[in-house]
């Protein structure tokens, strides 16, 4: 019932089911919630009503009554929705405290000193998150005592202090609010929930779901339950254990320990933890109960549990449990091993892993071998290194961030209020607190590297400045961070490309097992296409020839080649092009041997191999200056050949199949590359399956004079080498007209690839580059459209347009190839839609092979 009751709500109802000691409590549904917000943020006097009644029960099942002066009962007010939002909302412990309950409880415990601290707490817990007061105010007077007192920690104050702090505190309420603390517990339970259910749409609860995209109106479920005391003495605490370790998927009880304290100061990450090793040496039964209750728990829901538990006078209590957040890396090993313990089946443990989440795990780390100035070692938080300038705050984080600098949030400890600053952030150190503090989930959530609790380092906020064991940082000061081993280095550091676990690569085995699509990848270079075959590329989808021709020692050529006056003059400077072109040529056939490469015949407008015309006037008045007449003559030819090939928009302009129709020279001299780079492979006996695409075509008869043309050289190429190679060509779907007249360009094609960030450009009409910058962010926050189309693939309208060109297509030619090139091919939901359009492969970056990989075989499962 998660809906309803909340994922909180409904795994501690699940829990009591199992006979697990959970705490007696009941949950109020979010239908209640939103009911709340109906009537005005009122609660309908039906649900007032019923609430009286389950608290009746409560109050029997545990024996207490709410206000009663001798047995009073005690409660937590906690909420939960449906998708689990840590720390995003209110909770409110120990509710029930007034001035005579308070006395009642410390007679029962025999703990005056326990009996004023939690009153002192709850009154300082319910003002701020209830009443709305600051609650800095109450910091600032508990600090005091302290000061005066001499003693550092809350706990070492004495009866009178707390008491006194506890008069102190009332009248503060009393000015800030006008009202005294509310004595009454039925009206301290009304505003409570009350309280919790306005703050579904505080500020921080509305950023987490916006970048979760969780629904705003499903509302937040309330659970009221017995309180139970980890802040009773020493052989009381509070705990959250990982049933793996949530970083690297460990098979092992992980987690945090706190002797005599209460739940939220782990996560507040006020001090630092104990791990849970110090709970197996001092109460070693407990612990053992505990390890049976995560086993259980974990068998039950068939994931990773994060448990929240607290111990009362050495007896277990189970406060929480929910499916744990974790790495990347540490999702894919508990996938796998999960699988392999036959917990879950081989095609749930890759339903579980999201091929977005892959990205973190592609990402270079720190090089072994590299000499580094260590600063200090913190906790590991969040796996990967990030490398970037201190700031001190979220919104610093912000500001420096939008303008383009790569950012490392440093904190003492972070709070959900810096969400935004998390958020803008390359990577995240704290001074305190533990892994399962508030900046080590959110980290982990958003695959952000971060180490927690350094300790031996000081944030002064008021300096503006990092102070670790050897030196002093200031804002803007670059450092790195390593999530994974928790080093703090100074400056930037050499980085290694990753290193694939075990279980990664038989979760990639798996997908293969199961994938029908062929994943293929784009590369311009041999390298590239090295890099490629290692991700598993199946081939090359697109390789781009432009690229070559950038190379500085080749630029001169092309730059030649663009100025010719003349065709012969012309072809003289591309002759000199093609045993370049060739080579590469050879050396991408060679890493894909025996795979299909598919090489794409030059796209780009000529001007770009161009020098930029403001560098150019410069060197023209310098030549001039200095009387170098021929250099002069020679800058200004350029400078006028530029101004002939400006185009008003460029990417609409003369690119594509357009140059090789209006020079065709220019394309039989990359055909005759490539087939004579294929023979003579061929010759050595190293199979090469080469493809030509050819670019942009928009009517089928450019497709036609383009192929006419490719032809010839082929066949030149084919009777000089007294050898034949079959080289099929296509043509690169880019613009809607080619889709609409798809029958009719399968004539001329041998297949067909979808270009689908430019398909997406020529569709919509938007240009990219300025659309992301510009209106497109407000498009998707306002709901304009669902979704970046440049992300997930538009299957209402780029999408049709493929389908029905594929229709068209195979209507013409049955046997028509047909594959799709775009930054779609990784993302899954994209990728769902192209396996049913009958597709036969994509083409992703190498980089993004595994996810490609993976989302295929999501597709086909
Ligand atoms: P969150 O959603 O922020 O985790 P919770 O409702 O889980 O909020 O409450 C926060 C902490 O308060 C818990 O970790 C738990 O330790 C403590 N807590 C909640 N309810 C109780 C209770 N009935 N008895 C003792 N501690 C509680
Ligand atoms: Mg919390
Ligand atoms: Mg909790």
């Amino acid at each position: 019932m998660n809906e309803q009751l909340g994922r909180k709500g409904a795994n501690l109802a699940e829990m009591a089911g199992l006979t697990l000691p959970v705490p007696p409590g009941f949950t109020i549904t979010t239908s209640a919630c939103r009911r709340f917000y109906e009537e005005g943020k009122k609660i309908h006097p039906l649900i007032e009503q019923e609430i009286y009644n389950a608290l009746g029960l409560l109050e029997e099942t545990t024996g207490r009554r709410f206000g009663h002066p001798e047995n009073p009962l005690l409660v937590s007010v906690r909420s939960g929705s449906s998708t689990s939002m840590p720390g995003m909302m209110d909770t409110v412990l120990n509710l029930g405290m007034n001035d005579y309950t308070v006395s009642a409880l410390a007679k029962q415990n025999r703990l005056t000193h326990f009996a004023y601290d939690s009153y002192r707490r709850f009154i300082q817990m319910f003002s701020s998150i209830v009443l709305g007061v600051d609650s800095d105010l109450f910091e600032d007077e508990l600090e005091k005592t302290k000061e005066i007192a001499g003693v550092t920690q809350d706990s070492q104050l004495n009866n009178e202090q707390l008491l006194d702090l506890i008069v102190t505190f009332k009248d503060i309420v009393y000015q800030e609010t006008g009202q005294k603390f509310p004595q009454d517990p039925r009206q301290q339970l009304l505003m409570s929930i009350g309280a919790i259910f306005g703050s579904w749409y505080n500020n921080r609860a509305m950023i987490y779901r916006r970048i979760h995209k969780i629904p705003n109106h499903i509302g937040t479920a309330v659970t009221i339950q017995q309180m139970v005391f980890g802040n009773l003495g020493p052989n009381s605490g509070t705990g959250i254990a990982f049933t793996r370790h949530p970083s690297t998927g460990d098979d092992n009880l992980f987690g945090e320990f706190m002797f005599n304290a209460q739940g939220e100061d782990i996560v507040a990450g006020i001090r630092t933890p104990h791990s849970l090793d110090i709970l197996r040496q001092k109460l070693p039964a407990v612990y053992d109960e505990f390890e049976q209750v995560a086993i259980q728990l974990e068998r039950h829901y068939h994931d990773v549990q994060d448990i929240e538990f607290t111990i009362e006078e050495g007896k277990l209590y189970i406060l929480q449990t929910r499916s744990a957040k974790r790495t990347a890396e540490a999702n894919i090993k508990i996938a796998v091993d999960m699988a392999n313990e036959g917990l879950i089946t081989k095609e749930e443990a890759m339903l579980r892993v999201d091929p977005a989440s892959l990205s973190p795990l592609m990402q270079h780390t720190i090089d072994p071998e590299a000499d580094l100035e260590v600063l200090g070692y913190g906790l590991e938080a969040s796996t990967g290194a990030a490398t970037g300038i201190i700031v001190f705050d979220a919104e610093e984080a912000e500001r420096q961030h939008r303008t383009g600098h790569s950012v490392i949030l440093v904190r003492q400890e972070t709070t959900p209020e810096d969400i935004h600053g998390i958020l803008a952030s390359a990577g995240v150190l704290t001074t305190r607190g533990g892994v399962t503090s508030h900046a080590a989930v959110v980290a982990r959530d958003l695959g952000t590297p971060s180490v927690v609790g350094c300790e031996s380092f000081k944030v002064d906020m008021k300096q503006r400045q990092l102070i670790t064991d050897s030196t002093v940082l200031h804002e803007g000061d670059m450092i790195t961070i390593c999530g994974s081993t928790g080093r703090v280095i100074l400056g930037e550091v050499p980085l290694v490309p990753p290193k694939f676990s075990q279980e990664f690569r038989t979760l990639l085995s798996w997908a293969n097992e199961y994938k029908t699509l062929e994943v293929h990848s784009s590369v311009n270079t041999p390298q590239e296409a090295e890099l490629a075959a290692r991700m598993g590329a199946e081939g090359v989808g697109l390789c781009r020839t432009e690229l070559m021709f950038m190379d500085p020692e080749r630029l001169p050529i092309v730059t030649q080649m663009i100025l010719a006056p003349t065709k012969r003059d012309r072809r003289k400077a591309l002759n000199k092009l093609i045993p370049m072109q060739k080579s590469d040529f050879c050396g991408i056939f060679r890493a894909m041997e025996g795979k299909p490469v598919t090489i794409r015949l030059l796209d780009p407008p000529l001007h770009e191999f161009l020098p930029n015309p403001s560098q150019l006037a410069i060197e023209i008045e310098r030549a001039r200056v200095a009387g170098d007449i021929e250099l002069l003559t020679e800058k200004e030819a350029l400078q006028k050949r530029i101004s002939v090939l400006h185009e008003l928009n460029p990417s609409f302009g003369h690119r594509g199949c357009r140059i090789g129709i209006t020079y065709p020279e220019i394309y039989e001299i990359q055909t005759r590359a490539i087939a004579e780079a294929a023979l003579q492979l061929k010759s050595q006996g190293i199979l090469v399956y080469p493809n030509i695409i050819v670019p942009l075509v928009s009517d089928w008869r450019e497709m036609k004079a383009v192929k006419e043309n490719v032809t010839e050289a082929l066949e030149q190429v084919f009777s000089v080498y007294r050898d034949r190679i079959d080289i099929p060509v296509g043509a690169f779907i880019e613009l809607p007209r080619a889709c609409m007249t798809a029958d009719k360009m399968a004539q001329y094609a041998d297949f067909f690839t979808f270009g689908t960030n430019d398909l997406t450009q020529s569709t919509y009409g938007f240009s990219r580059d300025d659309a992301e910058g510009k209106y497109l962010a407000y498009y998707l926050d306002h709901k304009i459209l669902p979704e970046n189309p440049f992300v997930v693939l538009d299957e209402e309208g780029v999408g049709q347009l493929i389908t029905y060109s594929i229709q068209q297509g195979l209507m013409q030619n049955p046997n028509l190839r047909l594959g799709v090139c775009g930054d779609h091919t990784s993302e899954k939901n994209s990728v769902l839609f192209l396996q049913n359009t009958g597709l036969h492969f994509i083409s992703c970056l190498p980089p993004r092979i595994p996810a490609a990989r993976l989302a295929a075989a999501q597709a086909a499962i």
